[in-house]
């Protein structure tokens, strides 16, 4: 079977990037095929505790198919998530926005207004995130 007959897109892995991309692709008509590595974790999938190894780690080798990969490289230790939802499944469900210094800094300074070109993709995010304050938190920072 070739895909280019059946799909105007495969995206491969379904975390935030490629399920956003998919849903946008989708709701403008094309036919989207997600391929996605890890399994698809009902509620009553997760593990209760990290002990449970094999349902909290992805080491396929060592049959562990859980939701968190960890990657070791010379420089740099890498944490990611496996499954449908990719990091959403292990992420810490706090959504930040940069302070003003990220936007002016970096490569893409001088390139655009970027903290006003977001701003309206940050309102989007945090809607469809179902983001809300945390009442716990002594320095409210979201909505600003
Ligand atoms: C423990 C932890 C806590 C975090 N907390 C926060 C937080 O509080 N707030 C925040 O904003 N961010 C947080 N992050 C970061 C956030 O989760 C990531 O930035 C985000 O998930 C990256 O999205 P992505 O789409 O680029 O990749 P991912 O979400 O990692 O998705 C990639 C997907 O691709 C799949 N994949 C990879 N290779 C293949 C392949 N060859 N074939 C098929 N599928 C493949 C993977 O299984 C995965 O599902 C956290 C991350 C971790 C690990």
């Amino acid at each position: 079977m070739d895909l280019k007959d059946h799909y105007d897109f495969v995206i491969i892995g379904s975390g935030f990037g490629g399920s956003v991309s998919a849903l946008r692709l989708a709701e403008k008509g094309y036919s989207v095929l997600v391929i996605e590595k890890g399994k698809h974790f009902r509620d009553t999938d997760y593990p209760e505790t990290n002990w449970n190894l094999r349902k909290w780690l992805w080491i396929p080798a060592l049959k562990c198919f859980g939701i968190q990969k960890l990657t070791f490289l010379r420089h740099a230790s890498i944490l990611s998530g496996v499954g449908v939802g990719g990091g959403s499944l292990v992420y810490a469900n706090t959504l930040p926005k940069p302070k003003a210094a990220f936007f002016n800094r970096g490569s893409w300074a001088g390139l655009a207004d970027w903290e006003t070109e977001l701003e309206p993709h940050y309102k989007t995010a945090w809607q469809m995130l179902g983001a809300t304050v945390n009442p716990k938190l002594a320095k409210v920072i979201w909505p600003y």
